[in-house]
């Protein structure tokens, strides 16, 4: 090996910084640790012995499964995107509209480089979903913020920053059952992001991985506009680990994500989207598995709220979920939920502390917490509460 330094990587390289979740995640991989930090799709809901009977099947019938695929996806798949899509949109998303992605994460990505310049404003919600923090930040975007609650994204406070001259080029936010926060974004905000967006010329990037995992009644349906782009995932109703996401966008966009996903991965796996496609167009199975996974998650975010509130009491306040797989938990007592981390891994209890999800990296949420109920049982969420409220009535 050359004893002398190693040529210098790009400056855009070394400005990227790494997930500080996925960092807690190796952390909280230990056995004695039951986590609430992840953010992991329950295997107990996964359709496991579907995707085993689903894949031999299309691996019998022919060959081309095993074959690189178009590299705006597998046109059966685009079809089955575009019809799902048509019906939430009640309008006409034809399939040249449909790029599938190497699951939403690459959407993300490939939207950054896409639409932002370097120096460009992207506005992001406050907390955010780090994952499009990483995204927009990798191509060098200036990042704004606006504060996010249980209604979504908050279009007054967005209103107000654009009075005030920011012009951004993008504006994310995740509509259904949003990362980390939980809400749902209201029909008067999605009326008055869509009527922002047409009025000051910016794209929305509506990221809904969750928008089908509902409990008691679905979201709101999304407002057809030129200037929305649609993010899906199959990775929570599936599996993430089929790697298939999807974007649905006007021409122009799906065409320059199609040119730069080339030069990324030529195209994704044949075979998974060829699996996706026969369990998203299978209506009756997908109904039923939809109402299992719905069951699971609402049944264990009831336990996760109720031992929350039975354990921690009025030290906390926690929204009822109304789907997805996160509850945000803020300290009304002034706990720190960093200081609070080290006690609570010791007592065998993990979550991610609100600042993990603070764009601007200040200390507005950090007496905040993100717990996931998805991926413990509910008598595991139970002894994972009463260690968390433990580690709280030490400190
Ligand atoms: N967007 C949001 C809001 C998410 O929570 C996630 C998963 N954590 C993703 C996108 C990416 O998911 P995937 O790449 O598996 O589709």
């Amino acid at each position: 090996m050359s004893s002398s330094a190693l040529p210098p990587l790009s400056v855009r390289a070394s400005a990227i910084t790494g997930s500080a979740i996925r960092d807690l995640l190796t952390l909280t991989a230990r056995p004695d640790i039951l986590s609430l930090a992840g953010g992991l799709p329950s295997p107990d809901v996964m359709p496991h012995s579907t995707i085993r009977e689903v894949t031999h099947r299309i691996l019998s019938g022919s060959t081309a499964a095993l074959q690189y695929a178009e590299t705006t996806g597998v046109r059966r798949l685009r079809d089955v995107i575009a019809a799902r899509e048509s019906a939430l949109v009640r309008d006409e998303v034809p399939p040249t509209s449909v790029v599938v992605t190497h699951g939403s994460q690459q959407a993300l990505s490939l939207l950054a480089s896409v639409l932002v310049d370097p120096g460009d404003v992207v506005v992001v919600d406050r907390p955010v979903y780090p994952g499009a923090l990483q995204a927009f930040q990798a191509v060098g975007a200036r990042i704004e913020s606006v504060p996010v609650d249980a209604d979504g994204t908050d279009t007054d406070a967005l209103a107000r920053l654009l009075e005030s001259g920011v012009r951004p080029r993008a504006v994310h936010t995740v509509s259904n059952f949003h990362n980390p926060r939980g809400g749902v974004l209201s029909v008067g905000r999605r009326r008055a992001l869509v009527d922002l967006a047409e009025r000051y010329g910016f794209w929305v990037v509506d990221d809904d991985p969750y928008g089908d995992v509902w409990f008691d009644a679905p979201p709101p349906g999304p407002i057809a506009s030129d200037r929305v782009i649609r993010l899906g995932s199959a990775s929570k109703i599936l599996a993430p680990s089929l790697r298939v996401g999807w974007l649905t966008a006007p021409r122009p966009v799906c065409d320059a994500v199609e040119r730069i996903k080339q030069s990324a991965d030529l195209c994704g796996s044949s075979l998974t989207q060829l699996v996706a496609a026969d369990l998203l167009a299978d209506e009756p199975w997908l109904r039923q598995h939809l109402d299992d996974v719905r069951a699971v998650y609402s049944a264990r975010a009831e336990v996760l709220v109720g031992a929350l509130r039975g354990e921690l009491g009025p030290a906390i306040e926690v929204d009822a979920a109304r789907g997805g797989m996160f509850l945000w938990v803020r300290f009304t007592d002034g706990t720190d939920t960093s200081a609070l981390l080290p006690a609570a891994l010791d007592r065998g209890v993990a979550y991610v502390p609100g600042r993990a999800f603070d764009p601007a990296g200040g200390d507005e949420l950090g007496t905040a917490l993100r717990a996931c109920f998805a991926t413990s049982s509910e008598d595991e969420l139970r002894e994972a509460v009463r260690r968390l409220a433990a580690a709280h009535e030490a400190r």
